[in-house]
């Protein structure tokens, strides 16, 4: 067929054609693997920026009524019947564009993008239009009494995180932010979730089997998650296998556990399931749950002095769950759990049981501190990571917390020397994340080899520091409009 039906090529396109052309044409049997991933990558980053380049375009289309003129009902009909699309592609273009284009005023002035920091990102080829998306998605549900600032960090932190993160983990990401931003539940209070809580256990059938529904809050999720975490995990308390570990009473042999996991064909729904009948046997003391990766199996919460002066913000839990601190503390009066309270730097002031000490401080404050597996990117809660040593830190590293970092399963197995490998190394105090693990992707994956640090469960102080950047930001442009134009900033007002 040769070079495609270009019958009426606009002239614009036709240096993009060319090359276009070439890249069909181009030999590849003699580039090396490396030359292979770079085309690869770049062609990607091409294929970004013309999705923000198909978006001016639609932006003049809408604005100039050329559906109507053709006679499509909408712009996405238009686009449907011009562009041969289906319905749903046609919908997230005129979507996205809602989002991300340029558009104009009456006057012919540029208005800026409703996400400015996902436009940015899209038209330099760091995102794609997956990643938009999901972050459009997120935005829609942040709370309309919501201040600017914290609606732009909460978009900037967003479109960060989708730099380097998968479009996938968007929405968790979103969760979190959206806990802090609407901390108190101003939309959802504590009245509307004890409204919602319940538990209901339907008719037992003929067959025996009962149905059971409902929706439980922050605080009973707190307090199964940690159970599950040990009784739900494959292997343990298999009711079909008669050498599965129970759990019960006495560390678990490693070996039996991962023998016994090859064996478990159980669904997750039937782990849960048997978890539940293993703890709630009669005469079973919670004290003889055990502990779970060096961990007790009881919740762990992480809070901030601050949060708890102010009683707003969340609590974290091991599992990644989010407590309202009001709850939170109500909990820690009640119950027999880990709580370790920050201060206003992050510091430990407090880690420990409520009633009862037991299991090393140290991966409480591993736990406290990074919440979860330190992969960039990874989102796998402390309850899935263990404790590992960072690596190339000199021989026999010290058992130091400075030597110490949380990691999954899969995460750590990708740390080593090998092709394909990650390095983590340990942040020292002039970086903005000290004493923080901080990986470094292979090459295929990041060729400019930057440290990073794992921002997902820290969304808390990462808006707090874009937050911060945002209000100096505008209180300095406030003020150079107050000077008037043309005068140089007085020194001294700027931030330290
Ligand atoms: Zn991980």
């Amino acid at each position: 067929m040769g070079s495609g039906g270009e019958k009426s090529l606009s002239p614009a396109v036709a240096p993009l054609a060319d090359a276009v052309a070439g890249l069909l044409e181009l030999p590849l049997t003699s580039l090396s693997d490396d030359e292979v991933v770079d085309l690869l990558r770049g062609l990607e980053t091409c294929a970004r920026r013309l999705a923000a380049v198909s978006h001016r375009l639609l932006v003049e289309v809408q604005e100039r009524s050329i559906p109507a003129r053709a006679g499509a009902r909408t712009s996405k009909r238009f686009l449907m019947e011009t562009l041969r699309l289906s319905a749903a592609d046609a919908g997230s273009r005129i979507a996205a564009v809602r989002d991300l284009g340029v558009w104009h005023t009456m006057d012919g002035g540029d208005t800026a993008p409703a996400l400015p920091h996902t436009a940015a990102a899209q038209a330099a080829g760091e995102i794609s239009a997956d990643h938009a998306r999901e972050i459009a998605a997120v935005m829609k549900r942040v709370p309309r009494g919501i201040e600017d600032a914290d609606r732009e960090a909460a978009e900037q932190i967003l479109a960060e995180f989708a730099r380097s993160g998968s479009p996938d983990d968007i929405s968790k990401v979103g969760d979190r932010i959206l806990a802090h931003l609407d901390p108190d539940g101003k939309l959802t209070d504590d009245v509307d979730r004890q409204r919602m809580r319940g538990i209901t256990l339907g008719r037992q059938r003929a067959d025996g089997m009962t149905p059971i529904h409902g929706e439980i809050t922050p605080l009973l999720r707190a307090l199964l998650d940690p159970i599950l975490a040990k009784f739900a995990r494959p292997g343990i308390n298999n009711p079909q296998d008669p050498n599965s570990p129970t759990g019960l009473g006495g560390p678990i042999d490693r070996h039996a556990l991962a023998e016994a996991a090859e064996r478990d064909h159980r669904s997750t729904a039937q782990r849960n399931h048997d978890a539940l009948v293993a703890v709630l046997q009669p005469g079973l003391a919670l004290d003889r749950l055990g502990s779970h990766r060096g961990l007790p199996v009881s919740a762990i919460l992480t809070m901030s002095i601050a949060d708890v002066e102010k009683r707003a913000g969340v609590a974290t839990t091991a599992s990644g769950s989010s407590v309202p601190i009001g709850e939170a503390l109500k909990l820690a009066e009640q119950a027999d759990l880990f709580l370790a309270v920050f201060d206003h730097h992050g510091l430990p002031l407090h880690l420990g049981r409520t009633k009862r000490l037991a299991t090393p401080a140290q991966r409480l404050a591993l736990i406290a501190a990074l919440r979860g597996c330190s992969r960039p990117g990874c989102d796998a809660p402390a309850t899935l990571s263990a404790v590992h040593h960072i690596t190339d830190y000199g021989k026999g590293g010290t058992t130091d917390i400075g030597n110490e970092t949380l990691a999954c399963d899969h995460c750590h197995s990708l740390v080593h020397d090998g092709p394909g490998g990650w390095k983590t190394i340990a942040l020292g105090d002039d970086s903005r994340f000290p004493g923080r693990t901080a990986w470094i992707a292979p090459r295929h994956i990041d060729p400019d080899q930057i440290p990073r640090v794992n921002h997902r469960h820290h969304s808390g102080e990462l808006l707090a520091d874009t937050l911060a950047r945002i209000h100096e930001h505008n209180r300095q442009e406030h003020q150079q409009h107050r000077r008037g134009p043309g005068q140089p900033p007085q020194p001294g007002t700027t931030a330290a």
